[in-house]
């Protein structure tokens, strides 16, 4: 191992310490999957209060794009720090903010004129993109998608479609929100080819507007273009466009869900390029800033425009920490060429997977756009049904033996690869052997 190196058993003698402090001092429900605690972050690699270094392949649930603590936004950051911090954009405005929202403006999907609008978090970004397609359109409904993810506010959560754990007990709902159907094409009914579940799903949409809600009640339709805690689910062209149609044709408006998706993830700036289609809002977040939190909805000038002086806003939304880390992390992912890496670096965990597959069963299916990458585990290729436990066990062994990384699914049988796009081969490579030997073992030796 050049790379990963452990000096003590995971979790080490500070980190169990620490553990301790966390249990007595923070609530259970905020979950943990590396149970040790950060000392140092650089590139695609992390160091542990003990002297331990992780190879990420979890990347901050998908924040860090552009690598741990990019020395460019470190410094932009520096820099800002001896100037001022915060004086709320609705109190005395900063130039990085602007800055920041024309170069959205320039690069999201789309030569149309648009403006944009910055918040703190992803949920929030969606929160707001509702509030504004209400706003514009006059209209209640809002559409989202089963299996999709939009985060834990109230909004962001009644659009979402996990029960277990996202919405379990904490009802009642936002209402006027509906849910369709999202193809998966590797769990589709049989007999069925995927260009004939794209159609069925489509058709329900019109039935949907005869029996749930009318067309011209629905403001906006919802999609993330591949969903993300859902289990890396990529939807055909076929289908997004299918979409894109149907809103076109009741003037309901199409908001993109990219916080996962967005900045060089699937091999595109945005991964709605790889539909051809042009959302009317696009919600931003994660990888925006390389972990500074903020986040961004962008869409058409005349749509952003619909909230009136004072109707939307925030103390820190789009805060000059914020800004320039993201200034800074466009200009690299643009600079080093991220899009094509995030393509190499899809299809070399493909192939590492691909080859294991023949021997291992368990490995339903390997998905992939870009280095948004996910292997679906199943106790048996023939039932598929979910190995929820299998996922679970790589997670925790993997952990132990210095690879940090997620699962997600909504039967939680899915291992999804976001690690930061500066990863070089040799630590990617490295940190792929240890998880095969981990499923390996699991599958021939513990039966899992
Ligand atoms: N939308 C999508 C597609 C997401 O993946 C997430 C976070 N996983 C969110 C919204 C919510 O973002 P946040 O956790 O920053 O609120």
């Amino acid at each position: 191992m050049k790379f990963i190196e452990l000096k003590t058993e995971i979790p080490g003698p500070n980190a169990k310490r620490l553990l301790e402090r966390r249990y007595e001092h923070v609530p259970k429900g905020p979950f943990n999957t590396a149970l040790t605690f950060v000392e140092k972050g650089s590139g695609a690699l992390l160091t542990d209060v003990d002297g331990n270094t992780f190879i990420d392949f979890a990347g901050a649930i998908g924040t860090i794009n552009a690598g741990h603590c990019p020395k460019e936004v470190v410094g932009a950051l520096k820099a800002q720090l001896d100037k001022y911090l915060h004086t709320s954009f609705h109190v005395m405005m900063y130039e990085p903010y602007i800055a920041l929202a024309e170069k959205l403006n320039e690069i999201t999907p789309g030569d149309h004129s648009k403006k944009t609008f910055f918040l703190n978090s992803g949920a929030e970004a969606v929160e707001n993109a509702v509030k504004i397609a209400r706003k514009y359109t006059n209209r209640k409904g809002i559409i989202s998608f089963e299996r999709g993810y939009h985060g834990r506010t109230y909004m962001a959560m009644s659009l979402t479609s996990k029960v277990k754990p996202y919405k379990y007990g904490f009802g009642p709902f936002a209402t006027d929100t509906y849910k369709m159907p999202y193809p998966y094409y590797y769990r589709k009914p049989e007999g069925l080819t995927n260009d004939e579940l794209d159609d069925l799903i489509l058709a329900k949409f019109e039935d949907f507007f005869l029996s749930e809600v009318p067309a011209d009640d629905v403001a906006a339709v919802i999609m993330e273009p591949v969903q993300g805690e859902g289990g890396f689910v990529v939807p055909s062209v076929r289908f997004v466009q299918g979409v894109k149609t149907i809103c076109e044709k009741y003037d309901i408006l199409f908001i993109a869900d990219e916080v996962q998706t967005g900045f060089a993830r699937t091999g595109k700036m945005f991964a709605m390029e790889h539909f051809g289609v042009v959302p009317d809002i696009i919600t931003l977040s994660k990888s925006i800033a390389a972990g500074v939190p903020i986040s961004a909805v962008t869409g058409r000038a005349k749509i952003m425009d619909a909230p009136n002086i004072g109707e939307i806003g925030g103390t820190y939304g789009g805060s000059p920490l914020g800004c320039v880390a993201a200034l800074q992390v466009i200009e690299l992912l643009e600079k080093d060429q991220l899009c094509e890496r995030a393509e190499a670096i899809g299809q070399q965990i493909a192939e590492r997977f691909e080859k294991l597959q023949s021997t291992i069963p368990q490995i339903g299916e390997i998905r992939s756009l870009g280095a948004m990458t996910a292997i679906e585990f199943v106790t048996d290729s023939q039932t598929k049904t979910p190995n929820k436990e299998l996922v679970g066990s790589i997670v925790q062994e993997v952990n132990k033996r210095g690879v940090v990384i997620l699962g997600a699914g909504l039967y939680s049988n899915v291992l999804r690869f976001l690690c930061p796009l500066v990863i070089t081969d040799e630590q990617l490579q490295e940190g792929l052997t240890v998880i095969e030997e981990v499923i390996v073992e699991l599958v021939n030796e513990k039966g899992v």
